[in-house]
């Protein structure tokens, strides 16, 4: 256990938020490094307030840039919690991104960071706005841009 996650002597106060009951806790050191949780109405809340003192952990929800104009960022989150020291580098990671559309809700930008993957969690279709000295749809027919009948 870090000095950082070292519980203290008179105990360390957290509401679980497992559900929304949000039980307050106490959780206290018990002797061998072990900590004993006080508060819970039920066994998650146990579990949560031992990891939460130990080692917590994150669910990650971030955006991402794209190659877009249209929709510049991508909403992507961690399927997964990940240890919460690994967040920003995480996050480090996620912003030198740069994704290219389409991609769906639930395809996979990340397979393995901590032991999760990144998943996108909406779809975005193709940019319909051509880039500056691209023609322009009706020129060359409208059924010609990519994924613009997906998008509609
Ligand atoms: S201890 Fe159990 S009942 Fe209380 S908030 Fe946590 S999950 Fe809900």
């Amino acid at each position: 256990m870090s000095a950082e996650n070292a519980i203290r002597p008179a105990g360390v106060d957290l509401v679980c938020i497992a559900c929304p009951i949000a039980c307050r806790l106490i959780v206290t050191a018990s002797g061998g490094g072990d900590a004993t949780v006080s508060g819970n109405r039920c066994p998650r809340g146990e579990a949560y307030g031992s990891e939460e003192v130990r080692a917590p952990k994150r669910i990650l929800t971030a955006v991402v840039p794209t190659d877009s104009a249209q929709f510049p960022c991508a909403p992507v989150r961690t399927d997964r919690a990940i240890r919460r020291e690994l967040v920003k580098s995480l996050l480090s990671e996620l912003y030198r991104q740069r994704v290219a559309l389409p991609v769906r809700q639930g395809q996979v930008l990340m397979e393995d960071f901590d032991g999760a993957r990144v998943v996108f969690t909406r779809t975005l279709p193709p940019d319909e706005i051509p880039s500056v000295g691209e023609p322009r749809a009706e020129a060359e027919g409208e059924d010609q841009v990519p994924g613009l009948q997906e998008a509609l």
